[in-house]
């Protein structure tokens, strides 16, 4: 949803609230798309003179991303409570094209979904685990270890050899 920001612009020191719906229901991670469900978005908008605007927002996403290693879906909590200093007489200066810090603002208008969507894609773990000590799938019969006990030989006898079996799974994932 966009949200005028010029009667803001307009005066020092005016302040306003809103509390939006979020419009997308998707978001992008590692190349795929998962479902994504969030709370409003309470947002506080400040100016802060010398076309400065302070924009403090707060919601809650809830993601499904499949575990990394046995990929069950992993509900995934990302409280988001973060704020965000637009400054417009930066923003003027278009032929700056490292812009994609404020690529929620278009023009006076201010994009929350695109806002919101940037503030969960930060908030994802690099890596993402239904539980600490998942066992993963098994590489020889593919069955989920969590669940299943196979009787395969799937010794991993060096720690390090883990991350390696991790690389191997995210291949296998493609
Ligand atoms: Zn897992
Ligand atoms: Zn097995």
């Amino acid at each position: 949803m966009l949200i005028d920001l010029s009667d803001i612009l307009s005066a020092e020191k005016k302040e306003k609230s809103v509390t939006v719906p979020i419009e997308f229901t998707e978001i992008s991670y590692k190349g795929n798309q998962y479902p994504v469900t969030a709370s409003d978005v309470k947002l506080e908008i400040t100016n802060q003179g010398k076309k400065k605007l302070l924009i403090q927002m707060e919601f809650q996403a809830t993601l499904r991303i499949p575990c990394d290693r046995c990929l069950e879906d992993v509900v995934i909590e990302v409280p988001v409570c973060e704020e965000k200093v637009v400054d417009f007489n930066f923003l003027k200066t278009e032929e700056n094209d490292d812009q994609d810090e404020f690529n929620f603002m278009d023009g006076c208008n201010l994009d929350v979904d695109m806002l919101a969507y940037g503030e969960i894609s930060l908030a994802i773990p690099m890596k993402v685990l239904c539980k600490e000590d998942c066992k993963g799938i098994c590489s020889v019969c593919g069955c989920n270890r969590n669940l299943v006990s196979c009787d395969c030989d799937t010794t991993v006898p060096d720690p390090r050899m883990s991350a390696i079996y991790d690389i191997f799974n995210n291949f296998k994932e493609v």
